[in-house]
């Protein structure tokens, strides 16, 4: 039988990880998020991880040939699911591609259509749970207890290297110079769906639900 995957597309901030985890769980599917596999395989010093943490730390892509192996080893390798949510991947044409001719999968884009300001004030405010990964905004989070993660109950919060405001910037111009030619050659396959991302978070969700539900299970 062939995957089913959901791919989700947008800006750094658009909101990609919070809808692929909440998506994942209401969906029942594996949310693989390639940014999180390099900064788990970073923090367990696991192969190439000095090169790695060099091209995430400036904000930049690393390269194609890495996270095409990567991304292999997550997917095709793993008998079990047969859908997915992707999130972060594929980042560029050649990549795109890859998936496409590698992988016997089926495709669905959701596009996280946001202006650049708004994703700017929301990565720069935002930090993580170390222990769960919970992300929050410091502008518009409130914890239920002050300084206790909601999920896990941890009180270990970091920010990512790559969320300062220089770096942002860098990260927000690749990603339009990357994206564009992404997202005509999904518009051409017609696979793509927009969605508002400065909805709600609940109302986003929802809506990639209606879209995707039944396609997906
Ligand atoms: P993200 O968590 O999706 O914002 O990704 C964080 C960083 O991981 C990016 O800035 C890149 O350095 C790297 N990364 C994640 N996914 C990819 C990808 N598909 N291609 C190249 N680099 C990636």
């Amino acid at each position: 039988m062939k995957k089913r995957i959901i791919i989700l597309l947008g800006l750094p901030g658009s909101g990609k990880g919070t809808q692929g985890s909440v998506l994942a769980q209401k969906l029942s599917v594996s949310h693989v998020s390639t940014g999180e596999i390099l900064r788990s395989m970073i923090k367990k010093k696991e192969s190439s991880f000095s090169l790695l943490k060099d091209y995430m730390d400036k904000g930049k892509l690393v390269p194609t040939i890495l996270i095409n192996e990567i991304v292999h080893r997550f997917i095709c390798l793993d008998n079990k699911d047969e859908s997915y949510i992707l999130d972060g991947y594929p980042r560029n044409l050649d990549q795109a591609r890859y998936l496409t001719k590698n992988f016997n999968v089926e495709i669905k884009v959701i596009l996280l259509d946001i202006d650049e300001q708004t994703v700017k004030n929301r990565i720069i405010g935002r930090y993580h749970c170390e222990s769960c990964g919970k992300i929050y905004n410091k502008n518009n989070d409130k914890h239920n207890i002050e300084g206790v993660c909601d999920r896990c109950g941890s009180s270990k919060f970091m920010c990512r290297i790559d969320d300062s405001e220089e770096k942002v910037l860098f990260r927000i111009e690749e990603y339009k110079r990357e994206a564009i030619p992404l997202i005509e050659y999904y518009k051409d396959k017609g696979e793509i769906i927009v969605i508002n991302a400065k909805q709600r978070k609940k109302e986003i969700t929802e809506e990639i639900l209606s879209c995707c539900k039944e396609w997906l299970t």
